[in-house]
């Protein structure tokens, strides 16, 4: 068996009805070519009516009734970092301020923490999800008190590969303890935890939309909120905090973080396929397990990611493979990488990174373990049903 293309992990894809160039071009006949405008309306528009509606069309009832259109308010941003930068901005974290970050995660989930001048205090994983662990997590908020005399000033929860956070734990120890959670939900956007939409957990929560996520604007981000009040200030720090006289008065220092009308008339084409686009990366995860798992001898070698039980509904932004035993992944992938497969190992975690060498961190070899013996294959709207047997063959045949 052989490919004749590249299989890439997970490529942007347009609306077949060319949705995304019909909103462009709108913006271009308006000259609306700038960082605010209709589509960037309409698509925080769109994002909010998705985030409210999923959790009345799963029937689910968390907080039954808490969630509901008026409590979801969506900014539209230059990218998911610039997102988390603006909601540890809002918590009020400053220089000398520790904040608990997730370990396990690409460095966008803490590289603003230092933008703040506070230090990231990293925490690593749980074996369901892969993501914080709400033991470890309440145990270096005790240790950090005990040593430093404060409490961390916030908690980066990040809903890894698209699996939801253990929500339940890490919310009622974010209330014990009162200190708020930014969900990093970059990866997430359809997943949802007890029928309720991930984007929504925590204080604040934040949405990537670069070019390999479920959706994209070519490039670009947002912040969920959960007040009008707070998207305003949101708003006013992603817009050069300018106070409201016509000279530019300044009394707070903002950045220049808004998503430009172009990008969001690409982001509202896509809200019209993103229900399409979370389907297929279900499809293919399931595709995955049904093949891996048909041949017996085999079967006990890999694992392939599923939901931990029915609370859990990943949108299985990539499907994720374990091996039995450590190996080098990095070979492992250049070798499909020779079959023309991209794959990738397993996020490194920000504890084992040279410039986090500093940062204290509460380990417990999970995240280390993740990263030495898995990849992330293939699961983009692009990505067949025989794209994903030609993979499952060539992992097979390798690994003999
Ligand atoms: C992609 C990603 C980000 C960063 O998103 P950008 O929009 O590219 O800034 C943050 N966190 C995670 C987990 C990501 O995968």
């Amino acid at each position: 068996m052989k490919t004749n293309h590249r299989i890439h992990l997970c490529l942007a894809k347009m609306s077949d009805n060319g949705m995304e160039q019909r909103y462009i071009q709108e913006a271009f006949q308006t000259n609306w070519v700038a960082p605010l405008g209709p589509n960037v309306d309409a698509f925080e528009d769109a994002l909010k009516r998705f985030l409210s509606a999923s959790v009345i069309s799963t029937g689910a009832d968390r907080r039954s009734g808490e969630i509901s259109v008026n409590d979801v308010y969506v900014a539209a941003l230059s990218s998911c970092t610039a997102a988390i930068h603006i909601a540890l901005l809002l918590l009020g974290v400053k220089t000398n301020d520790e904040v608990l970050c997730q370990s396990f995660s690409f460095c966008a989930s803490a590289n603003p923490v230092v933008y703040c001048g506070a230090t990231p205090i990293f925490i690593d994983s749980e074996e369901e999800t892969w993501n914080m662990s709400p033991e470890l997590l309440e145990k270096a908020i005790n240790d950090r008190i005990a040593k430093t005399g404060r409490k961390p000033k916030a908690i980066i929860v990040v809903d890894l590969y698209g699996m939801p956070a253990k929500w339940d734990e890490l919310e009622s120890i974010s209330h014990k303890y009162e200190i708020p959670i930014i969900e990093d939900a970059a990866n997430a956007l359809g997943s949802t935890y007890k029928g309720q939409p991930c984007g929504t957990f925590g204080d604040l929560a934040t949405l990537s939309f670069n070019g390999n996520k479920i959706i994209t604007t070519s490039g670009g981000g947002a912040i969920v909120c959960h007040d009008e009040a707070t998207k305003k200030r949101a708003i006013f720090l992603a817009t050069q905090a300018k106070e409201p006289y016509l000279h530019y008065e300044h009394e707070t220092i903002g950045y220049n973080y808004r998503m430009s009308n172009i990008s969001a008339g690409i982001g509202r084409g896509q809200m019209t396929v993103l229900e399409d686009h979370i389907n297929h990366h279900k499809h293919v995860n399931k595709l995955y397990r049904d093949l891996f798992n048909t041949n017996r001898t085999n079967n006990t070698n890999i694992l392939v990611k599923g939901n931990p039980d029915g609370d859990f509904d990943s949108n299985f932004w990539l499907t994720t493979i374990l091996f039995k035993k450590e190996f080098d992944t990095e070979a492992f992938c250049l070798e499909l990488d020779k079959a023309g497969i991209e794959a990738r190992p397993l996020w490194k975690p920000m504890h084992m990174q040279p410039v986090y060498k500093a940062a204290p961190a509460y380990i417990n070899g999970i995240s280390e373990k993740l990263y030495k013996t898995g990849i992330c294959l293939p699961s983009g709207p692009w990505v067949s049903d025989e794209d994903v047997k030609y993979i499952v063959e060539t992992i097979k045949s390798l690994m003999k």
